[in-house]
């Protein structure tokens, strides 16, 4: 007994050690270092050896103390559940059990006539794990409770076909997965949290408070994306400023103005999204400047919903929760966003568009190829 503690005490601290400094953090440099062979192999091996010592560990504790391979699985399983497109954590996850039953027979704890029997727990296994990562519809936890509650009863059934199937192993099998799941539902529990608050915190600070629509960090962001993406071959981006929106703060006040640029973005977002579903997006630039992007669309097709937009808000007045009416007109610029182009290009490039019409007489819309169109009476 004095010996079993013994060695629970060495080996225990090795597993963690090797959990945190392996297989989390050496993990994390793979994914960075994903286009680097060299690095990439290098990090693969120091992942296979802590897993290997990690095991080996795993194996001792459970031998000394129930006299059967117990567990033997559950760090693959853990790991690929972390991190499903990590090709190494697959592998380690099919040679789990024949590595472990090897060595057992080795120590002739069991027949190496078994080999049958290993292969088709690691199959089993592998395809178990396969079918649950992909059922992507249910929750990551979910998945990872029913891979490990299988685990449990392809280890039930090993024992039976073994003829091993002893209270002891039953118990100790159960209770350490058991752990295992309340140690890694704990875990999901707090990276959810986690992942929900930094997306609220991305949220905000994509955000304009004032409109609510996306801001200039945002606009950047999705440029980015946005060229990087296959299917999308063609990008037109607008400039847009409203006509003399200082004379209304200075008539009406600044709340007033705020209401009205606040109505102002939601109609031009309304009518942008609608128009042009999943292609159109608005930000507010600043102030009273606002940008939009429309991919896969044509400049004539963007340039015929402004005008639109422009007509609704010279023909129909903005009515103010005080009762003021105030009809509005705004300038815009634009083009086409070129292959490889700096965004700030294309954004210089609309806003010297923009200020060519302000200084032809405001309310009318510009596009790249410089035709003045028809200015909005
Ligand atoms: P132009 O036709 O040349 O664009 O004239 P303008 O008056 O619209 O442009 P100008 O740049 O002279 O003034 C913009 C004004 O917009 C001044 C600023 O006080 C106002 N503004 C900017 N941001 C806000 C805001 O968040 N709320 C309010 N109420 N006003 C704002
Ligand atoms: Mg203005
Ligand atoms: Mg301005």
């Amino acid at each position: 007994m004095a010996i079993e503690i013994f060695d629970a005490v060495i080996y225990l601290p090795i597993i963690v050690i090797c959990m945190v400094i392996g297989q989390i953090y050496f993990e994390q440099y793979l994914a960075s270092f994903k286009n680097q062979r060299s690095a990439n192999f290098i990090l693969t091996i120091v992942i296979v050896v802590t897993y290997l010592i990690q095991e080996f560990c795993l194996l001792q504790i459970s031998l000394v103390n129930i006299r059967d391979a117990a567990f033997i699985m559950v760090l693959p399983v853990t790991m690929l559940f972390r991190n499903s497109h990590n090709k190494t954590w697959w592998w380690l996850l099919a040679i789990t059990p024949i590595l472990a039953n090897l060595y057992v027979a080795y120590i002739k704890l069991s027949s190496f006539n078994d080999w049958g029997i290993w292969i088709a727990q690691s199959a089993i296994f592998f395809l178990v794990c396969l079918g649950l990562i992909n059922k992507k519809h249910l929750s990551l936890r979910i998945r990872y409770t029913m891979a490990i509650a299988g685990l449990g009863i392809v280890e039930l059934l090993y024992l039976t076909l073994l003829n091993q199937f002893r209270p002891a192993s039953i118990i100790a099998s159960t209770a350490g997965l058991g752990v295992f799941l309340i140690l890694e539902g704990q875990r999901y529990a707090v990276e959810m949290k986690k992942d929900q608050k930094l997306k609220l915190l991305q949220n905000e600070s994509e955000r304009d408070d004032l409109t609510g629509l996306l801001n200039y960090r945002a606009l950047s962001q999705e440029i980015e994306n946005l060229t990087k993406r296959k299917e999308i071959h063609n990008i037109v981006i607008g400039g847009l400023d409203i006509d003399h929106f200082k004379a209304i703060n200075d008539r009406y006040g600044h709340f007033v103005g705020n209401e009205v640029l606040n109505r102002f973005s939601t109609t031009l977002r309304d009518r942008i999204h609608s128009e042009f579903p999943n292609h159109g997006y608005v930000y507010r630039f600043g102030g009273e400047e606002f940008s939009i992007v429309v991919t896969n669309h044509s400049i004539s097709e963007v340039h015929a919903v402004l005008q639109s937009v422009e007509h609704q808000f010279v023909q129909h007045p903005i009515v103010t929760t005080e009762g003021d009416h105030i009809s509005l007109s705004f300038s815009a610029g634009l083009t086409n966003h070129l292959n490889g182009e700096v965004l700030d290009n294309t954004l210089k490039r609309a806003d010297r568009m923009l200020y060519s019409v302000k200084n032809n007489g405001r309310g009318w819309i510009i596009t790249d190829h410089h035709h003045k169109l028809e200015a909005v009476e």
